[in-house]
């Protein structure tokens, strides 16, 4: 197998395993009828144990890989979250089918505690869309390679979207240079079916995805730019990386996330993976500027502000209208 093949091969089975774990503490979360209440204990411990999952299993499978995940282990070993770190360390050993000891699962976690300082690295949100989660609704499983500041392998578990095929869970694997492609979630193995963008030739006849948090994207903004593209759609809210996938496979031509505060920068593993599916889909990403997404700084997009994903065809026509509408809000 190619070297690519192999971190597909990888990458593929630590989103799934991850993705096991966050859908049983979802379901449990949903019977509990805890849903919309404060208590964020749940999501917390999916998102510890996923990232532990991801980084156990790439360590294993790819020996010497450094990742940069969103989470780290620090808050998890205060004697006080003696119960939180049990919670936790249960649902890593689970999964992977024998016990783990605490030190362990901290030191996987820990793993993900690299830095985004040049040369080829993984990136990993553990669940992407914690709202959603919480909600009962879309999040996703996302991790992708960088090397040397370009996304070239990305991997996107999205356990409540519907598979190709039918049934709940859909898995987006993309390499830089071939084409995108979607398996079952619960399935084996890591090669499936392309996706592609949907035909659309102007904008017009496009629908559009956006954040369900009005504090992640500035839905008035996108709302003034798709009656500015003759938009006539509802927008598809939807949370994660999600979007990505939505825009891939052609639930939706447009991904727009506009900027809400000025200081905002937006995180490498909130999309390295999307970015890249959509690409490899067919279809163009850019900032709201249309300038390109620059992995190549550190953890953040620092020179990038909100995101616009489309189906090539229409990008040029998308980003113009971004950049109108923005113009005027600024005068
Ligand atoms: P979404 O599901 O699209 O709403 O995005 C969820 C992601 O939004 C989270 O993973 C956060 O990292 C990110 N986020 C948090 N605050 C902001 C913000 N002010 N602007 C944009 N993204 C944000
Ligand atoms: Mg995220």
């Amino acid at each position: 197998m190619s070297d690519r093949k192999t971190q597909l091969v990888a990458a593929v089975d630590a989103v799934r395993a991850a993705s096991r774990v966050c859908i049983a503490v979802q379901r449990a979360l949903v019977d509990a009828d805890t849903l919309e209440k404060k208590d964020k204990s749940p999501v917390t411990v999916a998102d510890f144990a996923s990232q532990a999952i991801v980084c156990a299993k790439l360590a294993q499978a790819l020996p010497g890989a450094r990742i940069v995940g969103e989470e780290d282990a620090t808050e998890l070993r205060a004697a006080e979250q003696a119960t939180l770190r049990a919670a936790v360390v249960e649902k890593v050993g689970g999964e992977l089918g024998r016990a783990a000891s605490a030190d362990e699962v901290l030191d996987w976690i820990d793993l993900g505690n690299a830095k985004a300082d040049g040369g080829s690295y993984w990136t990993l949100d553990p669940i992407d869309g914690t709202k959603g989660f919480l909600r009962g609704e879309q999040y996703a499983v996302a991790l992708a390679l960088i090397e040397d500041g370009e996304v070239v392998l990305g991997v996107l578990g999205c356990p409540n979207l519907p598979a190709a095929g039918g049934g709940a869970g859909a898995l987006f694997t993309a390499i830089a240079g071939e084409g995108a492609q979607t398996l079952a979630l619960a399935g084996t193995g890591a090669s499936g079916a392309p996706v592609r963008v949907a035909a659309v030739a102007r904008a017009a006849d496009a629908r559009f995805c956006e954040s369900v948090e009005s504090g992640h994207s500035n839905q008035g903004e996108s709302a003034r730019i798709a009656e500015l593209l003759g938009i006539t759609a509802e927008p598809y809210r939807i949370d994660s990386q999600c979007k990505y996938a939505a825009v891939a496979r052609g639930d939706a031509s447009i991904y727009l996330r506009m900027p809400t505060k000025k200081d905002y920068r937006e995180k490498i593993w909130d999309h390295a993976a999307g970015k890249l599916v959509v690409e490899c889909a067919g279809g163009r990403v850019s900032d709201a500027n249309g300038d390109a997404l620059d992995f190549g700084r550190g953890a953040t997009l620092e020179r990038n502000r909100g995101v616009v994903a489309t189906a090539a065809a229409i990008h040029d026509e998308v980003v113009d209208a971004v950049r109108r509408v923005r113009a005027e809000a600024a005068s």
